[in-house]
């Protein structure tokens, strides 16, 4: 019997079908701007519905849900309002997937189910201990340690990677804190970042040359232009003392760095990789560094390994 899971994104909703540990189809639907999550179940259905039909299935062993925000999964609710769609808090999903399918249903926070994706199908396979960091628009962060998901008192532990403060006196950072990884070194707030930087009055970005994006930094950087080099580099210190403290705190034998940034992992992974190895209290192999190796599908996957662990 096969799990569908569906990693909830700000825009997107992307779905796999997994059997037997492989995921036979996907899917994604752009999600309405309804601020109802209730609004929006039904799409959610009808996805489901079409996907099983199309593989021939009748029934579920599980359903696995990935959200963008702190998820009690031992209860199956969101502890946070989810951005988006204020009202997932007040409903019964669990009840949901039973009534719809008859099936269980498996709720983690997405970085955690992308950690989960990458343990069992990508680049964490053969190791019990791992910590995952997510840089892109924001940061996200989670750690396994001896094969169990952390989770903590408040579903928070290894989660809040991306707002450890970096800089106590540092930039304001969306979340109302000071000095955020996030804030220091993130795609959102990156243009504040080029702006603030010495040397941006005449910059390709100030002149409206470059769009301040990682990708414009670390190509101009590659080419040789100093101001981008000195803030490129400024942004990898960042996730290289964020990664550290990770390591510092969870111990483990790999790192796995996704999100877009990686699309320059040639110059990331070596850059914070001899920092790591540099660093003092770290033996002389420490935590290896490693791109995710399930860009687009490691919280899909990972909600579907949680569904298929699930039971009422
Ligand atoms: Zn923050």
């Amino acid at each position: 019997m096969p799990v569908v899971a569906m990693d909830l994104g700000g825009t997107r909703i992307k779905f796999g079908v997994i059997d037997e540990g492989r995921l036979v189809s996907t899917a994604s639907i752009v999600v309405p701007s309804s601020e109802h999550f209730a609004a929006v179940l039904p799409d959610i259905e009808r996805q489901i519905d079409t996907m099983l039909q199309e593989g021939g299935y009748n029934s579920l062993q599980g359903v696995g849900m990935a959200f963008p925000t702190i998820v009690d999964s031992d209860n199956m609710k969101l502890l946070y309002k989810y951005v988006k769609y204020n009202d997932a808090n007040d409903l019964d999903l669990k009840g949901w997937a039973r009534d719809r399918w008859n099936a269980p249903l498996a709720m983690e926070n997405d970085a955690r189910a992308a950690l989960v994706g990458e343990w069992q199908y990508g680049a964490g396979q053969g190791s019990d201990n791992l910590v995952m960091i997510t840089i892109g628009t924001g940061v996200g962060s989670a750690a396994l340690m001896n094969g169990q998901l952390l989770k903590g008192t408040n579903y928070l532990a290894g989660n809040i990677g991306g707002h450890q403060i970096i800089r106590f006196d540092g930039e304001r950072c969306n979340c109302g804190n000071t000095g955020c990884l996030e804030s220091e070194a993130s795609s959102w707030a990156l243009p504040d970042i080029l702006k603030k930087h010495p040397g941006y009055a005449g910059s390709a970005y100030d002149a409206g040359a470059e769009r301040p994006d990682f990708e414009a930094v670390f190509r101009l950087a590659g080419a040789g232009d100093a101001f981008s080099l000195s803030v490129r580099n400024r942004c990898m210190d960042v996730w290289f003392n964020g990664i550290l403290n990770l390591v510092f705190s969870f111990d483990p034998e790999k790192v796995i760095i996704g999100g877009g940034v990686m699309h320059s992992a040639d110059v990331i992974l070596p850059y914070i990789q001899h920092k790591i190895d540099h660093a003092s209290w770290l033996p002389a192999h420490p935590a290896r560094l490693v791109a995710a190796q399930q860009p687009d599908w490691a919280g899909v996957l990972g909600a579907g390994y949680l569904a298929s662990r699930t039971t009422f």
